[in-house]
């Protein structure tokens, strides 16, 4: 609110005439004038752009109150009534029920000298008031965006000065409106600005927590098959020095390359998976069932071995994918379902497909050993295991391979489960 000593002193030279002589017939100084405008300048919200202007005014115009009025679509809204007392400052009125509205309107000024004898005033609001006169200009004749008036008690008849006065400050107040609207645009993006670094700073940061979980993770997992093969080869060497039986020597050596295998294949299940992040994934029109055709040839060794039984129910349809990652999670779906049953069991899995408009979603469904509900979710986070390598050899890095492939490509992945019954995992990607 403009309320400084300053203001008191142009206000009191604005009653006074001032001493440099009138501008506006009288009406207002040079000096009191110029300090107005530095004053509604000065001005970065709307709020006390309205207290100011209400107040230059009524004091410029030694009217009894001053009012800022603000268009706001089809209403009115009273945002500033200064002087005598606040009338209907704060409230809304429909742009077709009132002066202001008239006045927006058609985009012209009006001067009542008796509100009681006039067609456009809204009569029955005005009995109960002390206001007899008025004088009302709209802000921005172009396309009004509010109005500025002068309210008298006493019957006044508006002078061609006092008009002249009212409209340079509409001007005045136009421009200084337009300046608060862009500064306050300004502030709220700012304020959205900061919000928006602050989460992308917080999810910086988890995405550096995750960084470091993970290269935990690699080094723990790539540590135990070296472990082993330096406790082996260690074995190895005392076993040769100690003159042992070759053959036994070479069971040792056989362990170490087992323990090499599983290194070599966490370190290339860890790049595709690393590479899947940043790799290009052009998209097209893939057929599910050569895909998995193409999956089962490559399995056959797994599958002869393991004696599973894999029934697969055609057609399985067409999705948009990219291929090549489409196969390597189907493989890791088909060999966990192959891998995770009990000992001594023969697998079973089912392969078929169904629509899911607007995707096309995949079923891998084994009878294997299931999975608590609890798990169900975590599994498909890189280096999540829930049995230890010597039960079912793995890298803990299949699912979260198949999670960020599909998501990837604009689908999703998901399971249902019951441990000792077998698992259902699902795969959708947009249908083709
Ligand atoms: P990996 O198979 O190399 O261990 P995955 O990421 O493919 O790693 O799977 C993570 C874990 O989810 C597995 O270790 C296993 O505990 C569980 N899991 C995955 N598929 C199945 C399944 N078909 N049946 C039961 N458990 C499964």
């Amino acid at each position: 609110m403009w309320r400084s000593s300053c203001f008191d002193k142009v206000v009191n030279s604005v009653c006074s005439g001032g001493s440099e002589g009138a501008l506006t017939g009288g009406l207002i100084s040079l000096t009191a004038f110029s300090e107005i405008i530095r004053h509604i300048g000065s001005c970065r919200d709307a709020a006390s752009l309205s207290g100011v202007v209400g107040q230059a005014v009524q004091k410029g115009l030694h009217s009894d109150a001053g009012v800022f009025v603000l268009r706001e679509g089809d209403q009115v809204h009273y945002v500033e009534v200064s002087g005598r007392d606040p009338l209907w400052k704060g409230r809304r009125f429909p742009l077709s029920r009132c002066i202001s509205g008239w006045v927006i309107l058609n985009r012209a000024p009006v001067a009542i000298e008796n509100v009681a004898a006039d067609a456009r005033i809204p009569y029955e609001i005005y009995r109960p008031t002390w206001v007899r006169s008025l004088l009302m200009v709209p802000i921005r004749t172009d396309e009004p965006v509010g109005a500025l008036g002068a309210y008298w008690a006493d019957t006044h008849k508006a002078s061609a000065a006092e008009m002249e006065f009212l409209r340079n400050l509409a001007d005045i107040t136009a421009c200084a409106f337009t300046n608060v609207t862009l500064y306050e645009n300004l502030r709220s993006l700012n304020a959205d600005l900061d919000r928006r670094v602050t989460e992308r700073t917080e999810r910086l940061a988890e995405v550096l927590q995750e960084l470091d979980d993970f290269a935990q993770h690699v080094a723990h997992d790539l540590r135990a098959p070296l472990r082993a093969i330096r406790g082996l080869g260690q074995i190895a060497l005392e076993e040769a020095d100690a003159g042992a039986d070759p053959a036994a020597v070479r069971e040792r050596v056989r362990e170490i390359l087992r323990a090499a295998e599983r290194m070599d294949k966490l370190v290339v299940d860890l790049l595709s998976y690393s590479r899947l992040a940043r790799q290009e994934l052009p998209r097209s029109k893939v057929s599910l069932d050569l895909t998995v055709d193409e999956v089962l040839l490559e399995a056959g060794i797994l599958i002869r071995e393991s004696k599973a039984q894999v029934d697969v129910e055609r057609p399985l349809g067409d999705v948009v994918a990219y291929a090549p990652v489409l196969k390597q999670v189907l493989q890791n779906l088909l060999s966990n379902a192959i891998k995770f049953v009990a000992p001594g069991s023969v697998p079973r899995v089912r392969i078929y497909a169904e629509p899911r408009p607007p995707r096309r979603r995949l079923w891998v469904e084994d009878h294997g050993i299931g999975i608590p509900p609890q798990d169900q979710e975590r599994i498909f986070r890189a280096f999540e295991r829930l049995h230890p390598p010597e039960h079912y050899p793995g890298t803990g890095i299949g699912l979260a391979f198949v999670s960020r492939a599909v998501g990837r490509l604009g689908g999703a992945a998901g399971v249902e489960s019951e441990p000792g019954k077998g698992s259902r995992f699902w795969i959708e990607l947009p249908e083709a």
